[in-house]
């Protein structure tokens, strides 16, 4: 299971996740997307700057195994 803060996942193929930025001090999504494959175990941490209001803001996806309930 793949989880996002900073952003919001558009496509998941996998372990090889789009997403696009979400400003969390404005609220607006960039219209460019980034690839990353995000490996079990290991945080994919990007810095990004918003376009609209300068707010600079780190993304994390984070690639956790499934609890089992
Ligand atoms: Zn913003």
């Amino acid at each position: 299971m793949i989880t996002i803060s900073g952003g919001v996942i558009s496509k998941q193929i996998d372990t090889s996740v789009t997403y696009k930025f979400k400003c969390e001090k404005c609220g607006i999504v960039d219209d460019k997307e980034s690839s990353v494959n995000v490996t079990l175990g290991v945080t994919e941490i990007a810095t990004k700057k918003c376009s609209n209001c300068g707010n600079i803001q780190i993304v994390k996806l984070k690639h956790a195994e499934l609890q089992t309930q």
